[in-house]
């Protein structure tokens, strides 16, 4: 017994919602990897699995125990223009009840053609898969809000991107996969009955507490306004950059989802942009509010019908709480700065402040990361020589004298809120390169170096180290 307790929900929802369909079998499955502590977690156990059974089935060719699997309709806005989507290369095994009673999607990415694959051709490649695996799992060690990665298989069959790469599949866990271009796709006017069945069935997996709300659909754009504010400054603080913040990869749960070309920043570049398709700068480091406000805004749009059956009305509503995203964000955010700074309350002069010592590191290509954990120590002055670093600091510590925490209490708030390690992208593609010839030491090694981030073992040091000026990444691609 592995311990699936499948549970669906989702397929009470009408049929337009989601299409039955099998994963397509592949030719020779392979275990690449197996989270077992989030295994352990979800109360599976694989241990009586033999080796060629566990890829089986985790490629889909064998179904677990329980599973009906379908996959999800849904729309989007992907780089501004609305589309028709759906799961095109992802099936859902089905809703698991874990032993705490948290009911979490399992789902295979890259698992074969979905009656929304379109052109596409339902498979994805190995790098890209163990990318997110490796992204994923390091966020959900920062204690940020994410889907997970349970496995990769490789599927031993080739796909065709701008060359033959190897077939890979991820097992994905995630609270749900309910989407803002989910709501875009149950919108309309003419019949809100799909949106009204939507919007119950979000309230009751990912909101109970908003069962009894007077104006639900308004409720629920509230509560998802403050998840998505929490979760982009947190992205923020950890120098996170999604890459595709397309309204069908932004969440109802507030967790970060579908990882394509996603990168952590090394040197500080607020305009910063690592997706090759991202020739507008749009999904760039310092943007990332922006487009949350914007996402926000289509599933302000998708809700209008449900907030008010008088159209003024609702837009009037909507607007309300839409506009409080870019204060609350503002707050947050300065909040968060104050913490990385170790600063425990709020001064005037605290914003200029912290966009001072930001621009700094910006003119002097600074590394985001190493840069905060210098400023837990006494920054060693040789490095950070120059006046205007300088002058920064002795403003930053009269600062900090007149704070009201303690010294300690201060260090304890800079080392939570600093991460000393990040997934770098050197070390990334160090890690997916070996892993693609077959050595998955380096990937193994990494996933270790970024367990515990905030609490680095001394012998996981070389992990903080920048990229030499031979290996920096200045591109990913998405893989699709
Ligand atoms: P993504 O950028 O990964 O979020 O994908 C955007 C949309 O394209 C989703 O609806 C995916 O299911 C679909 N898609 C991406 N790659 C493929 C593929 N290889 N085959 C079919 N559909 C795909
Ligand atoms: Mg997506």
């Amino acid at each position: 017994m592995i311990g699936f307790r499948f549970d669906n929900t989702y397929t009470s929802l009408p049929a337009p919602f989601y299409a039955h369909c099998n994963p397509e079998e592949v030719s020779a499955p392979e275990v690449v990897i197996l989270n077992e502590a989030l295994a352990g977690s979800m109360g599976l156990e694989f241990d009586d699995v033999g080796e060629v059974q566990l890829a089986a089935l985790l490629a889909g060719n064998e179904l677990p125990e329980g599973a009906t699997p379908f996959s999800q309709a849904y729309a989007g806005h992907q780089f501004g223009h609305f589309t028709m989507l759906g799961d095109g290369r992802a099936h859902m095994m089905g809703e698991h009840l874990m032993p705490d009673g948290q009911r979490v999607d399992i789902q295979y990415k890259g698992s074969g053609r979905t009656p929304y694959s379109r052109r596409g051709d339902g498979r994805a490649a190995l790098g890209p898969m163990l990318r997110e695996y490796i992204i994923s799992e390091s966020l959900a060690a920062m204690g940020i809000p994410t889907s997970r990665s349970l496995a990769v298989v490789s599927t031993g069959e080739m796909v065709m991107r701008e060359e033959a790469l190897e077939g890979a599949i991820l097992t994905r866990v995630a609270s749900s996969h309910i989407r803002v271009g989910t709501f875009e796709y149950a919108s309309d006017p003419e019949n809100t009955v799909p949106l009204q069945s939507l919007l119950d069935y979000t309230i009751d997996r990912h909101y109970p507490e908003l069962l009894s709300a007077e104006n639900r659909a308004l409720a629920l754009l509230e509560r998802v306004v403050e998840r998505q504010c929490s979760l982009i400054v947190h992205w923020m603080r950890v120098g996170f950059i999604h890459g595709v913040m397309n309204t069908d990869n932004f969440t109802l749960s507030g967790e970060s989802i579908d990882f394509g070309p996603c990168a952590f920043l090394d040197t500080y570049n607020p305009a910063q942009v690592f997706s090759s398709i991202d020739q507008q700068g749009r999904y760039a480091f310092a943007n990332q509010p922006n487009i949350a406000h914007w996402n926000l805004a289509r599933l302000a749009e998708a809700l209008l019908p449900l907030i008010d059956s008088d159209r003024e009305e609702a837009i009037r509503l909507a607007e309300q709480t839409i506009h409080q995203f870019p204060s609350l964000y503002q707050q947050e955010w300065g909040n968060m700065m104050r913490a990385k700074l170790g600063l425990g309350s709020i001064r005037d002069g605290d914003e200029q402040l912290i966009i001072d010592l930001l621009s700094w590191m910006h003119e002097k290509h600074a590394d985001y990361t190493n840069t905060f954990q210098d400023l837990m120590e006494l920054p060693d002055l040789a490095t950070y020589q120059d006046e205007g670093f300088r002058n920064w600091y002795d403003r930053y510590q009269r600062r900090q004298d007149s704070d009201e925490l303690s010294e300690s209490e201060s260090r304890e708030l800079m080392r939570r809120s600093n991460p000393a390690v990040i997934p770098r992208n050197h070390q990334v593609e160090r890690a997916l390169q070996a892993a693609q010839t077959g050595d998955l030491a380096p990937l193994h090694l990494l996933l270790e170096a970024l367990k515990n981030p905030y609490d680095l073992p001394e012998e996981m040091r070389a992990f903080q180290a920048t990229p030499p000026m031979t290996e920096r990444v200045y591109q990913t691609y998405c893989g699709t």
